[in-house]
């Protein structure tokens, strides 16, 4: 029987993840991407158990991405430099089977290629190569150049500035812009980790998150979080400031920052925390953006999945793994599927599927600072499982089983060979 012809819109995480899980399932896939993977954004990224597991499935190779336990969260004062606490994550695996892991999102996006351009003859990447359209009934591509591409399935994974969602949603939908923004950039680890200042809270730690915070919150939400990643060779820094008039239209993930803006930013800080900062360089600035749920992942022989649909705030990190996740259950629902009607009729039934549990994650990322009562009340619109007490905070053992304890492969396998 003939496998589905299968279009992806996009090579960034869920564009290959799709790519990757569909080649598994059977089917000949053709990606679509207007890049030519110059540019995958300068940024460090955390993937939950629940996505590493998805990641160990496909023979990820954790260690040549250079991937970091995420093994504690200490939380820092940022003008006394008081230790407020400290939270060790060290029986992930024994707990939930997986590790928690820091990548450089370069790092994980070449992994995810490796294993693209493992699948032998049946992944075809095409560079340099824009879609303009898209008819989600009859499955076809309109690319940039003007020509048509039919498919049995076409997956949107366009990215948080999805132009091709209307087609799937049947409106406009612009993204939200958070007032905060955040400042990133890397460092030598070991330039900070022996720094005189610096140093202090980086030298002899097991490697996680540590957040320095500001608790007069005088500008709301004013934090530095640093973490490792690349073997250890580089520490990521985010510093989330209320968005400055200069970046309030700002587009692009990628826009160019000064030191000037970063220290302005981080007036008030402990010396030894600006030290962490010291003489950074090749520092970007992104608006932080996000969507309500949209109501429905799909149409016709469409799927929208990652950054395109559930585009949501990094508060739990949990962005990427849903992207992971939307690609395992693709794995799992379209295995075995050959004929188009079948096809179809899988695409309605991932919408079912998928759509309770992101739309439960992106509310929580997005509404987490705000009451937990309307948070998790707007949550249990679109999901009816257990869900974390009120007073459950970020990275609590609470959000972490919602998070990890999820099997999405296992339960997609429910779905279509029942219990
Ligand atoms: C700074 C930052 C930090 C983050 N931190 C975390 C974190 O710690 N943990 C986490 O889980 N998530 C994090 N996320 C979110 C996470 O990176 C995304 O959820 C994940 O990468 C999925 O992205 P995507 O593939 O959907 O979109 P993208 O990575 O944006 O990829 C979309 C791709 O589509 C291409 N494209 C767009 N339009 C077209 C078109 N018309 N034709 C052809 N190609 C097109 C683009 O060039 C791009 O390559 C972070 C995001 C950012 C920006």
């Amino acid at each position: 029987m003939p496998e589905l012809k299968v279009g992806i819109v996009g090579a960034g995480i869920a564009g290959l993840s799709a790519a990757i899980a569909l080649s598994r399932a059977g089917h000949t896939v053709e990606i679509y991407e207007k890049s030519h993977f110059k540019n995958e954004t300068g940024a460090a990224i955390i993937i939950g158990c629940n996505g590493t597991r998805i990641l160990r499935e496909w023979g990820f190779d954790f260690e040549k991405a250079g991937a970091m336990d995420y093994n504690q969260m200490r939380r820092i004062r940022a003008d006394t430099i008081a230790i407020d606490s400290v939270d060790h994550f060290t029986n992930m695996e024994e707990k939930y089977g997986d590790r928690w892991l820091l990548f450089h999102r370069a790092d994980l996006h070449a992994g995810l290629r490796a294993i693209v351009e493992a699948q032998q003859a049946s992944v075809k990447i095409h560079l340099g190569t824009s879609v303009a359209d898209l008819d989600a009934e009859q499955g076809i591509l309109k690319l940039a150049s003007g020509e048509e591409v039919q498919k049995d399935l076409t997956i949107v994974a366009d990215g948080a500035r999805s132009e091709l969602i209307e087609r799937v949603i049947g409106r406009p939908y612009p993204v939200n812009k958070s007032p905060m923004s955040i400042y990133r950039f890397f460092q030598p680890f070991e330039k900070v980790s022996t720094h005189a200042a610096a140093g202090q809270f980086f030298e002899n730690q097991p490697s996680g998150f540590t957040t320095f915070y500001k608790t007069e919150v005088v500008r709301l939400g004013l934090l530095l979080t640093a973490y490792p990643c690349r073997g250890g060779k580089l520490l990521y820094v985010g510093l989330v400031h209320p968005t400055k008039p200069s970046e309030k239209e700002l587009e692009e993930w990628d826009h160019p920052a000064s030191y000037e803006d970063v220290i302005s930013s981080a007036e008030g800080f402990h010396p030894a925390v600006q030290a962490i900062c010291e003489d950074a360089t090749d520092i970007k600035v992104y608006r932080q953006m996000w969507r309500d749920p949209v109501e429905t992942l799909t149409k016709g022989k469409a799927i929208l999945c990652g950054d395109s649909s559930h585009l949501m705030l990094p508060t739990h990190g949990q962005g990427a793994s849903m992207a992971l996740e939307d690609a395992i259950a693709m794995e799992v629902l379209f295995t075995g599927v050959r004929s188009p009607d079948q096809a179809i009729a899988r695409t309605d039934l991932f919408n079912q599927f998928r759509l309770p549990r992101v739309s439960a994650v992106q509310t929580m990322s997005n509404k987490m600072m705000g009451p937990p009562d309307k948070m998790i009340s707007e949550v249990r619109r679109y999901y009816d499982g257990a869900v974390p007490g009120l007073k459950a905070k970020t990275f609590s053992e609470e959000y972490n089983d919602f998070f990890f304890s999820y099997d999405v492969a296992q339960e997609a396998r429910n779905l279509v060979h029942g219990r």
